[in-house]
């Protein structure tokens, strides 16, 4: 039995969002995680160049690709891949750390990431424990294409680029505990919202029991 008055009332959990680009995952994050509190976003490295209004160690750490070889070289990733042509990364002192403390742990990142992350729940308890994976679809595949548009943050090689992934990522909708459906984004948000409050709850309950 854990005594000390220091403990949290629950570890952390590692939430992880995937989805198409353009179908949300910022947008509904970034509504919810004010109300929700107790939530701290997991900042990736990436090689692409940061868009206008982006903040280097708030949206990404933009690094070059020497650096980045170097990070992956070391070990310091729990998880890389290349998406859209351009590396990204979680660093491995973004996580455990944080989840011990019973702070929660955010995670935007792509459909490759989420498997590497899901295979290394088979080699760890407490990381599987810690793990829920959360999928953000987009209504229709025309919808994607007009909100990426819309935007107005690609070029069209880009915009190109990421729609024809988009179609082969969604098909692993399935591999993730919980896949939600950005329609209208109040809904969405709630949905987003519901699920996090509840997946708190049930852990309390757990630890409690
Ligand atoms: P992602 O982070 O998945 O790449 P974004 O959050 O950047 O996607 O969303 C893509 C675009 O779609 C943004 O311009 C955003 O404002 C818009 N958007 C997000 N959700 C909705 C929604 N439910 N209805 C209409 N537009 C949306
Ligand atoms: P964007 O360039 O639009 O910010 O992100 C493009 C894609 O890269 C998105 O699908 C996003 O989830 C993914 N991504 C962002 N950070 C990471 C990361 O650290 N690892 C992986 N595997 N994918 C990431």
């Amino acid at each position: 039995m854990n005594t000390s008055s220091d403990a949290p009332a629950r570890t952390g959990m590692i939430l992880i969002l995937s989805g198409p680009s353009g179908s949300g995952k910022s947008t509904i994050y970034k509504a919810a995680i004010g109300d929700l509190g107790g939530i701290e976003f997991s900042v990736s490295c990436t090689t692409r160049q940061p868009r206008p209004g982006e903040v280097d160690g708030r949206d990404y750490y933009f690094i070059s690709r020497e650096k980045f070889d170097a990070l992956v070289a070391e070990h310091a990733f729990a998880e890389h891949a290349e998406v859209h042509g351009n590396c990204y990364g979680t660093l491995k002192s973004e996580l455990l750390d944080r989840v011990r403390r019973g702070t929660d742990v955010l995670l935007d990142i792509d459909v490759q990431g989420a498997a590497q992350l899901r295979a290394l729940c088979c080699d760890s308890a407490e990381f599987c424990e810690a793990c829920e994976f959360i999928f953000i679809m987009p209504p229709s595949f025309e919808e994607l294409e007009r909100r990426l548009r819309a935007r107005d943050t690609e070029t069209e090689e880009s915009i190109l680029r990421r729609l024809s992934n988009a179609k082969g990522e969604m098909e692993h909708a399935k591999e993730y505990d919980h896949v939600i459906v950005n329609d209208d984004l109040d809904r969405a948000v709630k949905e987003f919202t519901d699920l996090i409050l509840g997946l708190r709850q049930e852990r309390k309950n757990g630890s409690a029991g």
